[in-house]
């Protein structure tokens, strides 16, 4: 590796776990409440929850698949501030115990639809000034 190799990285730090692939892969960080059991994402970094006022948050690891609750495919440049490129779609997921916001990937966003199953991965969103590749969590209609 040379000095003039751009790295990736998170568009935000501690939203995701980096595994080491290929047998493992990322899962979204959140924070669980250890009175009530609200989940919350992204983590909250103060500890308390928001739903009861206790304080005592642990970390969980969120599942990687869930459901699409709502979307909106975005076919307008927005502000340099948004690294991505239009078109893009972003919305809703719901999780097992928690409702996500996230991009959606997978080609054509005509198939998207609410309930549709779709699972977590991180891939490139853009590129940053220093001409870094900044990653981003997606999901992406189910496989099977
Ligand atoms: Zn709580």
């Amino acid at each position: 590796m040379t000095s003039n190799d751009k790295k990736q990285v998170p568009v935000r730090p501690g939203l995701w776990t980096t595994p080491a692939p290929p047998e493992e892969k990322p899962q979204l960080t959140g924070s669980e409440c250890t009175a009530c059991g609200e989940v919350f994402f992204p983590k909250r970094e103060k500890g308390v929850c928001i739903r009861c006022g206790h304080r005592g948050l642990k970390d969980v690891k969120l599942d990687r698949r869930g459901k699409i609750h709502s979307f909106s495919v975005i076919m307008q440049q927005p502000t340099k501030f948004f690294l991505g490129q239009a078109p893009y779609a972003y919305g809703w997921v719901n999780l097992p115990n928690v409702r996500v916001q996230a991009l959606f990937t997978g080609g054509d966003f005509n198939k998207l639809r609410i309930g549709l199953p779709v699972e977590l991965v991180i891939e490139a969103l853009g590129v940053d000034e220093e001409g870094n590749e900044v990653l981003a969590h997606k999901f992406r209609p189910v496989q099977e």
